[in-house]
Order: C-alpha cells, then sequence, then structure tokens
C-alpha cells in the first residue's frame, strides 16, 4: 500500500495524480491520500489580509474546508484512491498562537519560515500513520515554493523515514510551484545530500484521469487558472518538460539516507 501525504486537498492530484492513478491501474497497488490542513477555520475568522485575500479569491464563502473537503473526495473518487481528511487541523492561514494571535496573517509568512508557536509540527510527530503495518512507499511534497504547510508535511516525512526505516519516502514536485524556473533546485537546497530523480512514465490514460480528477477542485482552478483549458495545457506542458520533451511524466525525488545518525534534511 502507498500512502500519500497532501497538505491541502488538491496537492497530491495536481502533483502527482497520474501517478496514483497508474499505480492503481497497471499495477493493482492501494493508494490512499491522507490530507492533512484541512479543518475548518474557527469561529470567528481570524481578521487578517490573508484570511480576507484567499476567501474573497476562492468565492465559496466564510467557510470552505467542507467544500474544499469534498472536492477532495470526489477527486480521489476519480483518481481511484481512497481518501483520508484530518478534520481537526487547520490551514495555515487560520492557526493561532496559545494566545490566539494568528502565525501566518499575510502572504509572505505563508512562505516563510514555520512559526515557532506553531503547534502543527509537534502534533504531527505524536500522529499515528494510518495503514502503517501495510505500507511499503510514503510520498510527500519536496517543500517547492515554500509554503509553510508544505514543509511541515516534508519535515514529518523526514522525521517518518527516520522512524521507519524500510519505507521508502519519496518526495514528489509541489505544483504548481514547481513550474516557476529554478523552484525544485532551490527547494533541493534544503537537503544535506543529493537526491535521486524517480521519473514514473505514464499512459495517456492516467494524464486524462488526472486532468478529469483535478477539474473538481472547482475553488482552486480559479486561483491558478483562467480556466480549465488552460490548467490542462500547463499541467501536460510541465510534464512533458520533465518526460525530457519526449512523453509525459511526473518526478519524484528520494532521499537516500546513510546509516550515521545525522539524517537528511534535519538540523
Ligand atoms: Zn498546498
Amino acid at each position: 500500500m502507498r500512502l500519500f501525504l497532501s497538505p491541502h486537498p488538491d496537492d497530491v492530484p495536481l502533483s502527482c495524480g497520474a501517478t496514483v492513478y497508474h499505480l492503481r491501474e497497471s499495477q493493482g497497488e492501494a493508494c490512499v491520500i491522507l490530507t492533512l490542513m484541512s479543518g475548518d477555520p474557527p469561529d470567528p475568522l481570524p481578521d487578517t489580509p490573508i484570511v480576507r485575500e484567499l476567501h474573497a479569491r476562492w468565492a465559496i464563502g466564510d467557510h470552505p474546508a467542507a467544500l474544499r473537503r469534498e472536492e477532495d473526495e470526489q477527486a480521489a473518487l476519480v483518481l481511484s484512491a481512497k481518501t483520508i481528511i484530518h478534520t481537526r487541523v487547520t490551514d495555515c492561514i487560520y492557526r493561532t498562537s496559545a494566545k490566539g494571535e494568528p502565525l501566518y496573517p499575510d502572504g509572505a509568512s505563508i512562505f516563510g519560515t514555520i512559526h515557532p508557536d506553531d503547534p502543527l509540527p509537534l502534533a504531527l510527530i505524536a500522529t499515528p500513520l494510518p495503514y502503517l503495518d501495510q505500507l511499503t512507499h510514503l510520498y510527500a511534497p519536496l517543500g517547492v515554493g515554500n509554503h509553510v504547510d508544505h514543509q511541515i508535511v516534508r519535515d514529518w516525512a523526514l522525521q517518518l523515514a527516520r522512524q521507519h526505516p524500510t519505507l521508502e519516502v519519496w518526495f514528489y514536485e509541489d505544483y504548481p510551484y514547481s513550474e516557476q524556473e529554478s523552484a525544485v533546485e532551490t527547494a533541493h537546497k534544503f537537503y544535506r545530500t543529493s537526491l535521486t530523480p524517480m521519473l514514473q512514465p505514464l499512459r495517456e490514460m492516467d494524464v486524462l484521469i488526472k486532468l478529469t480528477a483535478l477539474q473538481h477542485y472547482r475553488s482552486q482552478i480559479s486561483s491558478f487558472w483562467s480556466s480549465i483549458e488552460e490548467m490542462d495545457q500547463k499541467i501536460q506542458a510541465y510534464m512533458r518538460r520533465v518526460g525530457g520533451q519526449q512523453q509525459l511524466m511526473e518526478r519524484f525525488w528520494r532521499v537516500q539516507f546513510d546509516n550515521s545518525k545525522d539524517r537528511e534534511g534535519e538540523s
């Protein structure tokens, strides 16, 4: 069984949805997507520039989490995957300190460093991994784009890799951040040793199913693209770039840990 960690609804389908479908349909692998930062926002909402900006952009009211969870479930169904959604953890834009102060009030802070008062990194370490005894592979965001929620999930995956040495841990390229020039290379700098690229060849059907699944993320499409057609074109152009302009592929990065105590990417 393969477990895909998704910081937000849409991250796994956008970044590696064709692989999820391919693994299930071509190799009979059971794939589970664990979506983490998708809980309901607090009431009242933190009154911050980023909450105002994103709620206006998503245009789905003051309680977008429920709809985003629904979009996620529908997309997973198309990908032949099972989805598990954590409903108690919220997106970073809603998280506050113990004193109730917003931790990530603006656009710069959500792409900055993890706030020292953010309770989530420690909470995740105490969270049991579903299906652990059946898992062969764990997939996590590489951290491209530096979104704090993606950094937190990446760090959790590195921690899990240390705890479970037999588990193969692969990092996917966070799309659409990954299409920016040099963004993947910048994300690599976090890791102390080299990463090995793992290219997933795909069938035409895998790509088609991925694009179909993504149509369910109606609230998010408008954040990044002017239309579904533009989204489809951009995604395929990136996948072609990854496949060396020959074919459409998705790329993962495997961190090879040595046997020393000093683990990759951890300080
Ligand atoms: Zn995300």
